[in-house]
């Protein structure tokens, strides 16, 4: 899976690191046991409730796009499966992840327990209003799509810090690289993508 999809011809996915996590996380545990053959395959998979895990390749570039630091606390929204939560606790100090839907989130949550990840915190609830608790973030990153970037994301984000989050409706989205710089976002759109939507209670900033 790293030499064919995130190494391969268009594909390039440079950061040592994270290439290292891609290699390590046994992406199959997060997978429903009967899909568990295509768990390596180079496209997204339905885990229940009508969401997915995304693709190998999209899960490593958001990753790379983040800058993950050893000493970083991120946020994700999202959790699905609990395998991009898995890669990001190899690469950054804590991992904060929220999920809308109660099993998934009680699922993952058992997951990543039973796989030992220790520095992960996964939580049920909405996660466009973020987790003010644990905030201020490094960096953020959005695995469900809303119309705009959620305001209290952008408030739990350190000066300097990045989000990265698709951005539009379900038939036309863009992934947003988002920086912090004195208190405003500078965004960079940088691929685009399909995701499912954000749902909860969103209010853009
Ligand atoms: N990162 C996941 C893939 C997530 S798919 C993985 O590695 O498997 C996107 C997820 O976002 C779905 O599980 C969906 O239920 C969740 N979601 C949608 N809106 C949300 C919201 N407002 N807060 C938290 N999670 C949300």
């Amino acid at each position: 899976m790293v030499a064919s999809q995130l190494r391969g011809p268009g594909r390039s996915i440079t950061n040592s690191r994270v290439l290292a996590a891609m290699g390590k996380v046994p992406r199959h545990e997060f997978v429903p046991e009967r899909l568990r053959a295509q768990a390596y395959d180079d496209h997204p998979l339905p885990i229940g409730h009508g969401q997915t895990i995304s693709q190998p390749f999209i899960v490593a570039f958001m990753t790379e796009q983040l800058e993950p630091k050893a000493s970083d606390r991120v946020l994700e929204i999202g959790t699905g499966s609990g395998y991009q939560a898995a890669v990001l606790a190899e690469l950054v100090a804590e991992v904060y992840t929220i999920e809308i839907v109660e099993e998934l989130a009680a699922r993952a949550s058992a997951d990543l327990k039973r796989l030992g990840c220790p520095n992960v915190q996964a939580r049920a609830g909405d996660g466009s209003r973020g987790w003010a608790e644990a905030a201020p973030f490094d960096a953020i990153m959005v695995t469900c799509a809303p119309e705009r970037v959620p305001g209290p994301l952008a408030e739990q984000l350190k000066e300097g810090g990045r989000i990265i989050i698709p951005i539009g409706p379900s038939w036309s989205q863009e992934l947003v690289l988002l920086r912090k710089r004195r208190g405003i976002l500078e965004q960079h759109a940088v691929l685009p993508v399909r995701f499912v939507p954000m749902t909860g209670d969103v209010k853009s900033e």
